[in-house]
């Protein structure tokens, strides 16, 4: 029998760049020598989405379509395809063709090579302006000094895992604030990185903003590092000694000091 290639795509507002995406992505799916199935993660879509999603499954079987009651974000978007997903490989990938689908007999050759975490690592990125990619770097430099577990600065959301692999991230690693590629980047198995250069958005707009990404960033940190809760210790510490050799001092030198200054800096 032949084995299954599962794709998640998460969507929230592609209305423009789903066409493209479908008419793009499913030739080579057909090419390729596993069957597939194709795993739409509707992320609470404010726009068409959704309706041209489920049109698309109407006409092929092999389209499914997850629909969230609201806007979850993205990695919550590709756990669930993960959860639903029931391929031999699983693929995630976004909507808008920055994640080339012409790499997908590539990573079907690394599946059957023996890989179990195929790791998709940018070369270039077309879109991505200074500020991003400034942004980015500060963000991987900063949290390989303070995390223990090692983050590939240009990987992205675009990665493979094998059942196994999908079968742990599914049962393992259900936190609510997640960082889906720093897991598969962790979990161990017999990993390879494929090249890949990552093209302009074909349609619409990024869902990301600066804010976004910044939040996402501090989530990230919080979650991988014990450094943030460390620091805020020995901040503690720290200010708790300051305090008490100030309480001390002022003791020990209160003669000639207006009366009712001791009182007030011991309580400080
Ligand atoms: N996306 C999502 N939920 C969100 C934001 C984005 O599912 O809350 C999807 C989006 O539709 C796209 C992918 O995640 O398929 C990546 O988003 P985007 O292209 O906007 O990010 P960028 O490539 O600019 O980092
Ligand atoms: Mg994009």
């Amino acid at each position: 029998m032949k084995k299954v290639l599962s794709v998640v795509v998460s969507v929230y507002n592609e209305e423009q760049a789903l066409p493209a995406f479908y008419e793009t992505t499913r030739p080579i799916l057909e090419s390729l020598p596993w069957d597939y199935e194709l795993l739409f993660v509707d992320d609470g879509s404010r726009d068409r989405s959704l309706s041209i999603l489920e049109e698309m499954a109407e006409e092929n079987s092999r389209v499914k379509v997850i629909s969230f009651s609201r806007n979850f974000g993205h990695e919550a978007a590709m756990i669930a395809g993960l959860d639903y997903s029931t391929g031999d490989g699983v693929v995630c990938m976004d909507a808008d063709l920055q994640h080339p689908p012409e790499c997908l007999p590539r990573i079907i050759r690394a599946f059957e090579e023996g890989n179990e975490v195929i790791s998709m690592v940018r070369t270039r990125n077309k879109s991505a302006g200074l500020i991003k990619n400034i942004t980015s770097s500060g963000f991987y430099w900063l949290i390989n000094c303070i995390s223990d577990v090692h983050f590939e600065p240009n990987a992205s959301d675009f990665f493979a895992v094998s059942r196994s692999v999908a079968e742990v991230l599914k049962g393992n690693y259900r936190e609510k604030v997640r960082f889906l590629r720093g897991y598969v980047q962790n979990v161990g198995f017999q990993k390879t990185t494929l090249e890949y250069e990552a093209g302009v958005r074909v349609a619409g707009e990024s869902k990301y903003s600066l804010k976004k990404l910044f939040i996402f960033s501090v989530n990230t940190i919080l979650c991988f590092s014990n450094m943030p809760l460390k620091l805020g210790i020995y901040a503690g510490i720290l200010s708790g000694a300051a305090g008490m050799a100030v309480l001390v001092y002022t003791l020990f030198t209160r003669q000639g000091a207006p009366s009712g200054y001791a009182t007030i800096v011991v309580l400080i």
